[in-house]
């Protein structure tokens, strides 16, 4: 008999981690190693966020709290709906989750039966497919390439609706392309959903914080009201306030969902650190400078990364909107022989090979459901970042 689950074989390891893991390890083993495979902040969690958590420990919030997360954080969350994003929730319509994949693990598995249909426009972050298969739902891809900057149009929408279809998960700003909806191109999208009422939306919207050249992208319930009775609105700290470690995802959603979340939740983490929830309530509710700051150095970075990227022969990369992630186009290197002797037959041999040849991890397209192309965080500093692209350029100028 198998030590594990069949269940477990619906799933692989997450790709990110999987990189991120092996760059470390070769770092740790003395390698000259750049690891770009992470989506994670470079920065320290702003000091007024740090001092809440250390007051919170001195008042001795170091209990249980509230399965769903405490009053105090929940009412700030429904602030920060409100005022972001001009959504009215409830703080009963508030769960707070050890970080962002457990809205969506809760979501998916407290409503999804076996052979129900999840629409996930790719390239998508990797953890999405598997968190459908994991509660016996299809992943239905809805492939959305550069030429249509990565967004899915209300024409495929359509065509990928069926009896079946139980959620549409969309990620806006996307993981990993960086690319964000706008209010006219969600309203397009909404427009189709509005006449499939058994469809309901998740958006994972943890990239909202981040987005550039003044883009402020929208989300679904904010443009369309009428969709607030089947959506469910995620984000969380993470990315936005340089939270990573604290494990502070959150979500709104209409009262039977949030129930059911927190159904589950409450037999599985209940709730999330208590340290961790005073930090989040800093973060929400003091002084938002640093969250425009960083914003500031990651469009910055981003025009650096994708300038040289651009001039990398073989690869091409758009300027993406949002996020803190590029993922360039190898196609002008597929078929090639690097200088030392690999194969690029495909994204993942490009990786690796970088990786052997040049000491820079990031992770290949096909982890994103999207082959012929590679992702790249760039939330590190910029002498790091040009060292990581120069040694792209001289990888790809190597190529024969
Ligand atoms: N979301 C980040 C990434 O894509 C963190 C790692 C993960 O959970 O996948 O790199």
């Amino acid at each position: 008999m198998s030590l594990t689950a069949e269940r477990l074989d619906r799933i692989s390891p997450s790709q990110t981690i999987v990189i991120t893991g092996k760059a470390r390890a070769l770092k740790a083993a003395g390698k000259d190693v750049i690891s770009l495979s992470v989506g994670e902040p470079d920065f320290d969690t702003p000091q007024n966020i740090k001092d809440a958590a250390i007051a919170a420990i001195q008042r001795g919030e170091t209990r249980y709290t509230d399965v769903a997360g405490t009053m105090e954080l929940r009412r700030a969350v429904a602030a920060k709906f409100k005022h972001d994003n001009g959504i009215d929730y409830a703080p009963e319509e508030i769960i707070v989750t050890t970080g962002g994949k457990q809205v969506i693990f809760n979501a998916l598995l407290a409503t999804i039966d076996a052979g129900d249909e999840a629409i996930i426009p790719t390239p998508c972050w990797v953890s999405y497919p598997d968190i459908v298969a994991l509660a016996e739902g299809v992943p239905v891809f809805v492939p959305c390439g550069p030429n249509q900057r990565f967004k899915m149009t209300p024409e495929q929408l359509e065509a990928a609706i069926t009896p079946r279809t139980k959620w549409l998960i969309l990620n806006n700003p996307s993981n990993p392309t960086g690319a964000a909806y706008d209010a006219a191109e969600l309203n397009a999208l909404t427009d189709v959903l509005l006449r499939h009422p058994h469809v309901w939306v998740f958006t994972d919207d943890i990239y909202e914080k981040l987005a550039f050249d003044g883009l402020r992208p929208a989300t679904i319930v904010q443009v369309e009201p009428r969709l607030r009775e089947r959506t469910i609105t995620m984000n969380g700290c993470s990315k936005g306030y340089a939270m990573t470690g604290w494990r502070i995802g959150f979500a709104g959603a209409p009262l039977a969902l949030i129930k059911a979340m927190d159904k589950l939740q409450g037999q599985s983490t209940s709730n999330t650190s208590s340290i961790s929830q005073a930090a989040a309530v800093e973060a929400l509710n003091g002084p938002q400078d640093s969250v425009a700051a960083m914003g500031a150095v990651f469009q910055r970075r981003r025009d650096l990364v994708v300038r040289m990227l651009n001039e990398a022969p073989g690869l091409h990369c758009l300027v993406p909107e949002g996020a803190f992630y590029v993922f360039p186009s190898i196609h002008g290197c597929l078929g090639k022989t690097s200088a030392g002797g690999r194969a690029i037959t495909d994204d993942a041999a490009f990786v690796e090979a970088l990786l052997e040849e040049e000491g820079v991890a990031a992770v290949h397209g096909s982890a994103f459901m999207f082959p012929g192309h590679f992702r790249i965080s760039y939330a590190t500093d910029d002498a790091t970042l040009t060292e990581a692209c120069t040694r792209i350029q001289r990888f790809c100028a190597g190529l024969r």
